[in-house]
């Protein structure tokens, strides 16, 4: 494990990013200690940038949000297991979705091209709700 550095910047930023998890979920499994090496160590090649798992964008620490894979309202924690760095749009964008749909739904966006893709990207989680129930009226 390589230890933190800690600068005023790494300290305000990373408990900015707590505040927001603790706004999801009072009584994450992870402590803010683990928080912030978890991300000292998910950084993007040794530099003090992350990369959005959805999207690929390279994100610099005040852009990073977390996302629950398994979402929370699917019974997801705050684990180191279950928490995926992204970026604010993808966090929005991928809403309810479990893993199986969302990578299911961001291989279909990934097909859009720009206007379609920012089209759907003003509709907030609207299409992923979208999209689990074409998904489960294809089923019946
Ligand atoms: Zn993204």
């Amino acid at each position: 494990m390589t230890p933190v550095s800690p600068s005023r910047d790494w300290t305000k930023q990373t408990g900015r990013i707590w505040a927001n998890l603790r706004r999801h979920d009072r009584n994450p499994v992870i402590t803010l200690p683990e928080l912030r090496q978890w991300l000292f160590d998910r950084r993007w090649r040794q530099t003090m940038l992350w990369q959005c798992a959805y999207c690929r964008k390279v994100l610099a620490l005040p852009d990073v949000s977390l996302d629950h894979w398994n979402p929370r309202s699917r019974g997801g924690q705050s684990t180191k297991e279950n928490l995926v760095e992204c970026c604010g749009v993808c966090n929005r964008l991928k809403g309810p979705l479990n893993e199986v749909q969302a990578h299911d739904f961001f291989m279909w966006y990934g097909t859009l091209d720009a206007i379609a893709q920012q089209h759907v990207r003003k509709q907030g989680a609207k299409p992923a709700f979208r999209y689990i129930r074409e998904r489960e009226n294809r089923r019946v």
